[in-house]
């Protein structure tokens, strides 16, 4: 028996077929539809996959002819009995209550949007399935006004596709960025978009209550808000699995082996109500549908007798926001704090400068420094994000170190890459650093001037003079060799717009004698943790 019917469920379900012909296999499912594309669902909403019905990828009829299935929708679980190994179930059509035996149950009911405990939170909307999506749209129609509490993947998606209805949209955010996925400065470029579009944003503030025609932020600010979306994460559906006696973790997660097994051996769980372990050591909630799909067939094939052991996550994740691509694997430097780790960020084009097209990408590893293991990535930008995300990925699964990103062949011709890929660059940056070039984070810059560094630009008269660190001079890269003799002895930081020719002048002062620094990522970097702090600290904009 199979208890949800999306993501984990139906994978577990179609699975298990597949490998026993004779199993009968029942799945339940308490809402009107099973194997729905709860990712899409925030495209619906702006129009841009039009027909409802693309979004339901299964029916009930279809899954029965197919694989055998018995799915019953409508049909709610409502108690596990471990001792019998029976579930209670509720027809929600009819109301009548029967009970269903199982050998092998599986949990994969999926995590519910969290409903902030204030005022008026009757009026706000959210966004889980299909019926959720159709009352948004709804809502929508006649709107001028939206405000969307939480600016996370979810909010970010739904801004977006509301926008593009031509409704003004802010978001509300508790964080002082957009998509905690990111760090603060990776994160920024979403910020300027957003405004550049004209949503409205409001950082490190929350809803404090919700009106008629408005709602109330913590700090007092009101907003016109025809509609209302609540965005602000999501939590275990678990309460059937407390109930039936089965751990739990501290955020509600149910807990499972590394076989999806629970502490009861009859009983599997998958997806975003299971407590994921994580690659990095620990364990937390990882609400992503491939983890949910990947979990839901190792499930079946543990109960089917060829048991696979799950790979710990990564949180793997990508989002497209207002042109932008965002993506993020494994653990960011905040998380981070008090680790012994080695932060770099570049700022490669997508693919050959020389090629009409080529955009500007974002990008930052994070290794372990006395390891090197790769600890977690993140890129921004318009082209090829996902792709340098994706590939990291793998390394990570595969344990490749920082370092060896610099020797990975990847596929290049001058449309797609370079034919040092933004993902070799990466490694030979950490191989500069291993081999004992020293960096400075764009948030340490100041606490090293103040303890007597100097700050040297080696970009471009026109460059310095459309926007520079303030008391940095300027020395360009191609006048720095004439003056490195009068630098020995000091200790100085380079910077130019991104890090390379930063590169080229710490490796010339070093062998004059000068103590140097690169900062890391250069202006590029340093601007956008700075634009970020500011809008951390000032919440208020239009
Ligand atoms: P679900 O797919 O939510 O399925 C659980 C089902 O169980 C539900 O239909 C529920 O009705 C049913 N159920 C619960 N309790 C019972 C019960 N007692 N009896 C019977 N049925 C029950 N992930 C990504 O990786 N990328 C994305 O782009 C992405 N976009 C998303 C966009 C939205 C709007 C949403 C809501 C989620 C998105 N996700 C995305 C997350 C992804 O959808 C989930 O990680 C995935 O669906 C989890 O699968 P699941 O099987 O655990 O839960």
């Amino acid at each position: 028996m199979i208890i949800g019917g999306v993501a984990g469920g139906m994978s577990a379900a179609t699975r298990l077929r597949r490998l026993d012909e004779r199993a009968r296999i029942i799945v339940l499912e308490r809402g009107n539809d099973v194997s729905f594309a709860n990712c899409g669902l925030p495209y619906h909403v702006g129009g841009v996959i039009e027909q409802r019905s693309a979004l339901v990828l299964q029916t009930p009829e279809a899954l029965g002819a197919r694989f055998g299935l018995d799915v019953r929708v409508r049909t709610e679980a409502i108690a596990i009995d471990r001792s019998s190994r029976s579930v209670t179930v509720r027809d929600l059509t009819t109301g009548e209550l029967t009970t269903i035996d199982y050998d092998a149950l599986v949990l994969s009911p999926g995590a519910s949007p969290r409903r902030p405990d204030l005022p008026g939170v009757e009026r706000g909307l959210v966004l889980r399935d299909l019926a959720d999506t159709d009352a948004i749209v709804a809502a929508a129609q006649d709107a001028r006004t939206v405000v969307i509490a939480g600016g996370g993947f979810i909010g970010l998606e739904l801004a977006e596709n509301l926008h593009a209805r031509g409704i003004h949209v802010t978001i509300v955010q508790s964080a002082p960025q957009l998509l905690t996925a990111l760090d603060l400065e990776m994160a920024h470029p979403l910020l300027v978009r957003a405004r550049e579009e004209g949503l409205g944003v409001r950082l490190s503030n929350r809803l404090a209550q919700i009106d008629d025609e408005s709602v109330t932020l913590a700090d007092g600010e009101m907003l016109p808000a025809d509609v209302v979306v609540l965005a602000v994460g999501v939590q275990p559906d678990s309460s059937l699995a407390v109930a039936a006696g089965l751990d739990v973790d501290t955020h509600g997660g149910i807990v499972v082996d590394e076989h999806q097994r629970t502490t009861d051996p009859h009983i599997w769980a998958v997806g975003d109500a299971v407590a994921k372990s994580l690659a990095g050591g620990g364990g937390a909630l990882v609400p992503l549908a491939g983890l949910a799909n990947r979990h839901g067939r190792l499930a079946a094939d543990a109960i089917a007798g060829r048991p696979h052991a799950a790979v710990p996550a990564l949180g793997t994740a990508v989002i497209g926001f207002l042109g932008l691509t965002a993506a993020s694997v494994g653990m960011t430097e905040r998380a981070l704090r008090g680790r012994s780790i080695r932060v770099i960020h570049t700022h490669p084009l997508d693919h050959a400068g020389y090629y009409p097209g080529a955009t500007t990408l974002a990008l930052k590893l994070i290794v372990d420094a006395e390891t090197d293991a790769i600890l977690g990535a993140q890129a921004v930008g318009e082209n090829g994000v996902e792709k340098r995300i994706d590939v990291i990925a793998t390394a990570m699964a595969g344990h490749i170190t920082g370092r060896g990103l610099a020797d990975l062949e990847l596929a290049y011709a001058p449309q797609y890459g370079s034919a040092k890929d933004p993902v070799n660059l990466l490694g030979y940056v950490d191989d500069n650093l291993i081999d004992g070039e020293l960096s400075v984070q764009w948030h340490e810059l100041e606490e090293r001037r103040a303890s007597g560094w100097k700050l040297i630009d080696v970009r471009t008269d026109g460059e310095y003079e459309a926007g520079a660190i303030a008391g940095s001079e300027l020395i360009t890269l191609d006048d720095l060799r004439a003056r490195a003799e009068s630098l020995r002895g000091d200790r100085v930081i380079v910077h130019c717009k991104v890090g390379q020719r930063g590169h080229t002048a710490a490796r010339m002062l070093r062998q004059y004698g000068v103590t140097v620094a690169n900062l890391d990522g250069g202006y590029l970097t340093w601007q956008a943790g700075r634009a970020a702090t500011v809008d951390a600290v000032l919440t208020k904009e239009t």
